[in-house]
């Protein structure tokens, strides 16, 4: 039975944004209501994962060759920050995790009882906690430089989307384990898309909330499995009438949403809603920033997760620059240890903590000199929408770099990977760069710079929101804030990134 959640008071939706429908576009519709239409990119997603798989565990070791290494860091990544800049969440909509979803619900049906998922557990603390994980593993495991370890942080996603869906119900993984969907979810409040509901008034009068719930029609009532909100074909205005249409997993109900967080853009609320009342509308990036989404929906914890993505996203591009060595070799002398385990540890616990305080302090800064007082929980609710800004910016800089200076590698990776596998191909290595070497800094410091101007303009928009005459004062530390962040970006992206061996650097 799919899970109920308690539905808002007809008329009470939320605003939404109103720009054009992208299911407008000839054809969108039409293939979108397949229902097979997911497929379409997961197959592609999965035989590309099963390369990386296969590669990372029995090809050649040596990661710029390997495909494992260099689709997984080079390719996925920067295509991701694309799409979520361009499009939207377009990696979960092809996600071939969820081609799991058929065997769990065999081991499900095996088990003969789902379980609930803890109580605890319901929040984006865990996510915070994995994606910490994930990014830590990554310096400390040189996870880029390993094919092998790769193989198997591709088979580990496998595994757990595999073992949480057969436990607990549906869209548990996506919602509250994901690291990689929760990245997306968090960086897709800048994304130019979001569902949305065509028309509220239908909705309003629409009381089963299939969207929601999941619909099945049948011209004959007695095939329904009472699983899902049966509406009878004669309702239906769709042109998918007859059979049984999933709703959301991640639990949306489409009129209610003011953001694409936890939207995996599944599109099965398209092909639930009996009405064809769903549309994908685009929006200015700006617009979930300034709708305070958040506060609806997992409130502090997110924030918190959100804002710490910005350090981490630092942190992960300071680590190839050689000034992180000098760091990493001053707290080995300080602390006395040459365990580098343990000095990274350290540096991602101060990096996060004084990252959190000093973002704290400017938004507590912001609203003491705005006339509200010192409040930091209201402070960080109000200003950490400028932070996710900031950090997708960086993060978003940081791939792309990357991205680009080894596009086009993907081709003579392939080649090799059949190679090595005893086919006749000669793979040509000076195929890799997409853009001449002069161009890669500019371009990253741009795309930087243009997330800090968006960073400004929700800082701006916020104090004339929440403090009418004082705007012009609250806004200024924010502003000062994400002047020193942005120029501390460019710094970084301009210094040479090194080839790591150890985060003592080479020569010791
Ligand atoms: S199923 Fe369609 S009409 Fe009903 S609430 Fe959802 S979007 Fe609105
Ligand atoms: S069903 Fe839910 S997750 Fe899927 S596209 Fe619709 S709102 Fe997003």
């Amino acid at each position: 039975m799919a899970e109920r959640i308690t539905l808002p008071t007809h008329g009470s939706y939320p605003p939404q944004p109103r720009g054009f429908d992208l299911l407008r576009l000839p054809g969108l519709r039409h293939f979108l209501r397949w229902k097979h239409a997911r497929l379409v990119f997961q197959l592609p997603l999965l035989l590309l994962a099963l390369f990386v798989i296969v590669d990372g565990l029995t090809g050649r070791q040596l990661a710029p060759r390997n495909f494992a290494t260099t689709a997984t860091w080079l390719h996925y990544r920067g295509l991701v920050v694309v799409a979520l800049a361009v499009a939207g969440n377009a990696f979960c909509a092809g996600c071939p995790l969820m081609l799991t979803r058929r065997p769990a619900n065999f081991l499900k049906r095996m088990l003969g009882r789902e379980f609930r998922w803890p109580k605890a557990l319901k929040s984006k603390w865990l996510v915070g906690f994995l994606l910490l994980a994930v990014f830590f593993s990554y310096e400390a495991f040189n996870l880029w430089a390993s094919p092998w370890l790769t193989a198997w942080l591709a088979i580990a996603y496998f595994a757990g989307a595999l073992a949480i869906d057969a436990f607990f119900p549906k869209g548990t993984f996506c919602k509250y384990v994901c690291p990689l969907g929760n990245f997306n979810f968090m960086f897709a409040s800048i994304s130019p898309t979001q569902v949305t509901a065509t028309d509220t008034s239908i909705c309003d009068s629409c009381s089963e909330k299939p969207c929601l719930h999941g619909r099945e029609s049948y011209a004959d009532p007695t095939r329904a499995s009472g699983d899902l909100a049966f509406i009878p074909l004669s309702s239906v205005t769709h042109a998918n009438g007859e059979g049984q249409f999933p709703g959301c997993e991640t639990n949306l109900m489409v009129p209610t949403m003011t953001g694409n967080m936890d939207c995996t853009s599944c599109m099965n609320c398209v092909r639930a809603c009996p009405y064809d009342n769903v549309s994908i509308t685009v929006r200015s990036p700006a617009r979930e920033l300034l709708a305070r989404a958040w506060d609806r929906r997992w409130g502090l914890p997110l924030m918190t997760v959100a804002t710490a993505m910005l350090y981490w996203g630092l942190l992960n591009a300071m680590a190839m620059v050689p000034p992180f060595y000098d760091v990493a070799e001053w707290l080995s002398r300080t602390l006395t240890t040459r365990n580098e385990t343990l000095l990274l540890g350290v540096i991602f616990a101060g990096i996060t903590v004084l990252g959190l305080v000093v973002s704290l302090a400017a938004a507590v800064a912001s609203d003491a000199v705005g006339g509200k007082g010192v409040h930091p929980r209201a402070a960080i609710m109000r200003w950490g929408y400028v932070f996710v800004a900031l950090g997708f910016g960086f993060w978003a800089a940081h791939y792309l770099f990357h991205f680009l200076t080894g596009a086009a590698s993907i081709w003579p990776v392939t080649q090799h990977f059949f190679e090595w596998r005893g086919f006749d191909v000669d793979p040509n290595w000076r195929i890799a760069r997409f853009i001449p070497s002069s161009w890669l800094f500019p371009t990253a410091a741009a795309v930087s710079g243009a997330y800090a101007l968006l960073a400004s303009y929700v800082t701006i928009r916020i104090a004339l929101r929440d403090f009418g005459r004082k705007a012009a004062l609250a806004m200024w530390p924010m502003l000062l804030f994400v002047l020193a962040i942005t120029a501390f970006q460019v710094v970084v992206l301009a210094l040479p990134m090194e080839m790591r061996g150890t985060i003592l650097g080479p020569t010791l």
